[in-house]
């Protein structure tokens, strides 16, 4: 057998272990190994091509700087992860992702004086063109845009929401479509006289990709990372193309159609078009809720366990502020004591809770909480005027009622869970700290509502102690 028919073997294999791996993901039971099983295609993938890629006869160049470009890549990424809370794990997807979106743009703007032929110029009116453009363009607002979301989610950058930003932002995308079909329309043309003008595209793609992120925040920020994963996906699949390259090809599609379908889930989700998502015309402006109305009430450690052990029916909504705490074991321990007194107990799972999509379900399987008990918000709402007590731990934006009843609020229109509907709620939180929309929230002045102050991690532990003195 030839060397490259065993590579396309290798690639073929790398694809499908891809395949699993990606499957193995949609569980989090299995998702460690799914997790495992693409790395090992991934690094299959990477040794074949080393060792077996010809062109033009000749085995590929420059391995020694390649295993040293390996070595450094996996030894940053393997302290990087290590070393990451839990809670910042969405900034380092961002900025993974945009690593991926630079690495696609760059073999573009790397790869494409080489699509010159023989006699030294370019068919600038080629599929190949357009593809190498299109990934070049992809990648930079993947790259730019991710960087933004990594600046945003870590607290660094603000939002900036105008909509002059969102047309503007329109006006971009189509003049960047232009630019693109003004150099095909040059015809054939030498590599060194269109590669100024595929740099000024580069560029104007990483502007747009600032521009088109800055202006989205709040409760909008789980589309627009999912969006950029996809674009990441799409980029590394002109990749593929271009080097004729089954796995990155199916790497990339892989990626870029989970990522979408995620996008359009999250949309849905967040009762949100894609156009809105494309444009960055989210919501209202930020902080322009109604003003609050009632006053703040206090629970005491051992009224709450007396209202939580006499209950028959409890509602746990978990939220960022218990990954904050890493309270989700003495979560768990709440709810297995309960149930010991005869107290149904039932996760709510909102689909933004937290800070990366399905962030609360990892958390909770983490403290080896059971998935059946873990209801998502579609099927929990209809029963929440049946629940004796709802606990609210470290969640906020997720449970505000401005997102139904106030057409001002920069989250009207997101789908919650209904805590407010519950007989008696029970809030945990540090103090009187808004969420990430940075919006007052009405449940917490609600009659039924009681504020018990503290570290989640604190509160519940002082609070499993009441339980047993009872
Ligand atoms: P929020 O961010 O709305 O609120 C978290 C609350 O937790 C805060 O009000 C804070 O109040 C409290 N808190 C923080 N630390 C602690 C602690 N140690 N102990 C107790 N409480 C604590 O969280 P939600 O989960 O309700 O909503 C998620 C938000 O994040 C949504 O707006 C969503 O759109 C957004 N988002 C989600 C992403 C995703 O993919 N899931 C990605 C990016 C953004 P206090 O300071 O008073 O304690």
């Amino acid at each position: 057998m030839n060397e490259l028919a065993i590579l396309e073997i290798i690639y073929i294999v790398a694809s499908v272990l891809f395949i699993i791996g990606l499957k193995q993901l949609s569980h989090p039971e299995t998702a460690r190994r799914g997790n495992i099983i693409a790395a090992v295609g991934m690094g299959l993938a990477i040794v074949g091509t080393i060792l077996f890629h010809k062109k033009d006869g000749e085995p590929i160049g420059n391995v020694g700087l390649i295993l040293i470009a390996l070595l450094i890549g996996t030894i940053i990424g393997w302290v990087v992860a290590r070393r990451v809370r839990m809670t910042a794990m969405p900034q380092l997807v961002s900025l993974f992702n945009g690593m991926g979106g630079a690495c696609a743009a760059l073999i573009a703007l790397l790869e494409f004086p080489h699509l010159a032929h023989s006699e030294g110029s370019i068919n600038l009116l080629s599929g190949g063109v357009f593809n190498i453009l299109a990934g070049m363009v992809i990648g930079s607002v993947s790259f730019a845009g991710s960087m933004i979301a990594f600046g945003k989610l870590d607290g660094r950058i603000g939002d900036i929401r105008t909509r002059v930003l969102s047309y503007a932002n329109m006006f971009f995308l189509i003049v960047i479509i232009g630019f693109i079909a003004y150099i095909m329309g040059q015809g054939y043309k030498a590599p060194s006289e269109v590669m100024p003008l595929v740099i000024v595209l580069f560029v104007a793609s990483l502007v747009y990709g600032v521009l088109f992120v800055m202006p989205i925040g709040g409760a909008d920020m789980p589309v627009v990372i999912s969006l950029l994963n996809s674009f990441t996906g799409v980029a590394a699949a002109t990749g593929g193309f271009l080097y004729n390259n089954q796995a990155m090809l199916t790497g990339g599609i892989l990626v870029g159609s989970a990522g979408t379908i995620l996008t359009i889930l999250m949309c849905k989700a967040m009762n949100r078009s894609l156009l809105n998502v494309i444009v960055g015309v989210f919501g209202g402006t930020k902080g322009q809720a109604a003003e609050v109305k009632g006053s703040i009430k206090e629970i005491t450690l051992s009224d709450a366990s007396v209202l939580l052990s006499y209950s028959q029916k409890v509602v746990i909504v978990p939220g960022y502020g218990l990954a904050v705490a890493q309270a989700q074991h003495l979560c768990h321990e709440l709810e297995k004591l309960l149930e010991e007194k005869g107290v149904e107990v039932v996760y709510a799972i909102h689909p933004v809770a937290g800070r990366m999509p399905g962030h609360m379900n990892v958390l909770l399987a983490e403290a080896d909480v059971s998935y059946d008990k873990l209801i998502e918000m579609d099927d929990i709402n209809p029963t929440m005027s049946n629940v004796d007590v709802c606990v609210i731990i470290g969640a906020n934006d997720v449970v505000n009622p401005a997102a139904i009843d106030d057409p001002a609020s920069p989250i009207y229109g997101m789908p919650i869970i209904k805590a407010h509907e519950a007989k008696n709620i029970i809030v945990m939180k540090r103090g009187m700290g808004k969420g990430y929309a940075a919006i007052e929230n009405n449940l917490f002045y609600n009659d039924k509502t009681r504020m018990l102050f503290g570290d989640a991690k604190d509160s519940l532990q002082k609070l499993i102690t009441e339980i047993k003195n009872l």
